[in-house]
């Protein structure tokens, strides 16, 4: 069986933080199309290009763009034991789409992080992110000159340490945006998932830590798998696609379309 996990939430619940941990503990890739974008934007790419304005409104790119982006990735080899998404889906028809990528490889696990908007607004303002490898540290926690070196992603960051910036979408006008947009687009998918039997949601005000550690049970639970043993569920998909496995089409799909 794949680990497949959908991290949902409003921005600034932590979904970033926790799906980067989550993916590095697991052995699998972290999928985020936020930084998918942003790193087009960075490079001055022809995707970037065309998404930049958008972003910086707070708005979301076309659903046909994001949807081909997130299907290319997550056909790549190392996303077949499976995958954590973050920023994907975001609408109801994102959730199809995802569905239809995923028909044939067991179960999405999805977790919704919920906090409160005002909690949201504070935090997204004091948030930073290192430029070359996208690791977010919170400058209301950290002295402004003492953000974390917490960043270890590419051999910049190893050898030069982070490069923290606010990202160009957080000031406040935009946040507010882009968290109206959640409530109209987003938060309605969010509810359609939530029937599901591996929906799960938890508790975004706790610290990190015990985010993280509700985040694992929510997901053992979810798959009715001890936790300790979701890491190895990765191993042997791993193994059974190296000696030929083949996926078993239709396997554990979930529920009706969006
Ligand atoms: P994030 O880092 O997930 O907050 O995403 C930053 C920005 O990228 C969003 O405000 C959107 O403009 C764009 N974006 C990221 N993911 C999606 C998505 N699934 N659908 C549409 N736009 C997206």
């Amino acid at each position: 069986m794949a680990l497949n996990l959908v991290m949902l939430g409003p921005p600034g619940a932590g979904k970033g933080t926790q799906a980067e941990r989550f993916a590095r503990e697991h052995g699998i890739p972290k999928v985020s199309t936020g930084d998918i974008l942003r790193e087009a934007v960075h490079s001055g790419s022809e995707l970037g290009e065309k998404v930049r304005a958008v972003m910086e409104r707070g708005e979301l790119v076309g659903d046909d763009l994001i949807i081909g982006i997130v299907r290319e990735r997550l056909l790549q080899p190392d996303a077949v034991a499976g995958f954590v998404l973050d920023g994907f889906p975001r609408t109801a028809k994102q959730a199809g789409a995802l569905d239809e990528i995923t028909a044939a490889r067991g179960p999405v696990i999805c977790i919704e992080i919920q906090v409160p908007d005002e909690e949201l607004v504070r935090r997204v303002r004091g948030r930073r992110v290192c430029e070359d490898c996208g690791a977010n540290a919170d400058a209301f926690e950290h002295k402004a000159n003492a953000l974390p070196d917490l960043c270890q992603n590419t051999d910049r960051c190893r050898s030069v340490g982070p490069k923290w910036v606010a990202r160009s979408d957080d000031s406040e006008a935009v946040v507010r945006e882009r968290l109206k947009i959640y409530w109209r687009d987003t938060r309605p998918m969010i509810e359609f998932y939530s029937s599901r039997p591996t929906f799960r949601r938890i508790d975004g005000l706790q610290t990190p830590e015990q985010v993280r550690e509700a985040l694992v049970a929510a997901v053992a639970s979810a798959l009715g798998t001890p936790a300790s043993q979701l890491r190895s569920l990765v191993m042997q998909k791993l193994s059974g696609v190296k000696s030929g496995e083949t996926a078993t089409p239709g396997g554990a799909r979930q529920g009706n379309k969006l």
